[in-house]
């Protein structure tokens, strides 16, 4: 099996200067924000920016599918109230239109947060309910969660929280999950030993 490795690489300066930051690594794969990813606004990208990327990005030799983009940190999409939802769900929209400008075919984000206002099953269902809004007006990005640290409020740091959104979700051929294992262990999953690893990654594979 080969395995693809890469960092978070900075975009500063503009999105395609990623794939040049990932190439002066050696890496074969990499992570990035479309945008800033402590903002809501961010300016569409042009043409030009577009064509840069993917000429950088053929340069480096990457492939699309190896590229992971993040979402801001701002977005929840199960927050609790409906208008910042609403703004949420707006913000994600556009990072995927982003990464479907880019060629790119998946986005990264971590599900949501109750903020203590509502149940963990509400939040779950709210969660669901803007990804299956997010993919009927959207194409060929899949939604891929991240597993969380499960710090504050944030939900996703269960396996179960993850397949309790992804039983959800209309098109599940669109759906996919990313493991952080730094997240995964301070959650409590223990991958200290090669049992340990193992038995993690069978009760991922019950679950999830
Ligand atoms: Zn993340």
């Amino acid at each position: 099996m080969s395995k693809f490795v890469g960092a978070h690489v900075s975009a500063s300066g503009g999105v395609f200067n990623a794939p040049l930051n990932a190439m002066a690594i050696g890496a074969n794969a990499f992570a990035l924000f479309t945008k800033n990813q402590k903002q809501w606004a961010a300016k569409p990208l042009d043409d030009e920016t577009i064509g840069l990327f993917k000429d950088n990005l053929a340069k480096s030799g990457i492939l699309a599918k190896h590229v992971l983009p993040h979402d801001s940190y701002l977005i929840n999409l199960g927050h609790p109230e409906e208008d910042k939802r609403q703004k949420s769900l707006e913000a994600f929209i556009d990072e995927l239109n982003r990464c479907d400008q880019l060629g790119l075919d998946r986005l990264n984000f971590h599900p949501g947060s109750h903020l203590k206002q509502i149940s963990e099953e509400e939040c779950i269902e709210r969660i669901a309910m803007s990804m299956n809004e997010a993919l009927s007006v959207t194409n060929g990005v899949t939604l891929v969660i991240e597993n969380t640290a499960g710090q504050g409020s944030n939900l996703g740091w269960r396996f179960e929280h993850l397949s309790a959104i992804i039983e959800r979700i209309e098109d599940k051929s669109r759906v996919g999950v990313c493991i952080d294992t730094c997240h995964m262990f301070t959650a409590g999953y223990d991958i200290r030993t090669r049992e340990a690893y193992d038995a993690t990654w069978a009760e991922f594979d019950r679950i999830v």
